[in-house]
């Protein structure tokens, strides 16, 4: 029986951004890092978070034209999300949230989920539109620049909604079935997802 953190009407005021980036590459994994606060310090991590903590040093610099704002805390009372953004770029009147990971650009919408969600919250908080973020890969040193659409606008809301939704169930999402994400998944080996699966198609079998 897996624990319960969060009973169904216990959950709570606002989730923190980035854990929108783990549902929705993975509904299990956010339930892990979020409800049970798995953890499993391995070298990617480690080396992402080392690379991090420039971007969590709170802070104002110049670059030019350009003010960038470090460890900004974001937050929207409509969508009951919280977070901060690594750094918020301000060019010739506009606001760009700004993400650094360590890794490559996916092939998944997690970070874009996560830059929309501050870019949604920035608005909140200023009055002003945000049109686009953008994403620094460390590992391919790379900008991507992620547009603020009407349509993941509303993917992130979905997401935010879903969020909700798993943590007033009460109950562990089960493990993934395709396994792709699984492979670059840090919690593995504590998800257990094959062994998993196999207990709940043994059960399933036998009901
Ligand atoms: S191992 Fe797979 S199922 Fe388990 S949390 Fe990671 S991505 Fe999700």
């Amino acid at each position: 029986m897996e624990e319960l953190v969060f009973p169904a009407g216990d959950e709570p005021d606002y989730i923190p951004i980035s854990m929108l980036n783990e549902l929705e590459y993975c509904e299990r994994c956010f339930w892990l890092y979020y409800v049970l606060g798995a953890e499993e310090v391995n070298a990617p991590l480690l080396e992402g978070r080392l690379l991090h903590r420039r971007a969590n040093t709170p802070g104002v610099e110049r670059d030019g034209d350009t003010l960038i704002h470090r460890r900004v805390y974001v937050w929207s009372d409509r969508l009951r999300v919280s977070g901060f953004a690594d750094f918020v770029e301000e060019r010739a009147g506009e606001l760009v949230p700004v993400e650094f990971k360590h890794g490559r650009m996916g092939r998944w919408l997690n970070d874009h989920i996560q830059v929309c969600a501050q870019a949604m919250c920035l608005e909140e908080r200023t009055g002003e539109k945000v049109d686009y973020g953008q994403i620094f890969y460390w590992g391919s040193r790379r900008r991507e620049t992620v547009k603020i659409t009407d349509e993941l606008r509303a993917k992130t809301e979905a997401a935010i909604r879903r969020a909700f939704e798993i943590l007033a169930s009460g109950e562990i999402p089960q493990p993934l079935k395709r396994r792709a994400k699984c492979r670059d998944c840090s919690l593995e080996g504590i998800c257990m997802p094959r062994e998993v699966l196999r207990l709940l198609e043994m059960d399933e079998g036998s009901g």
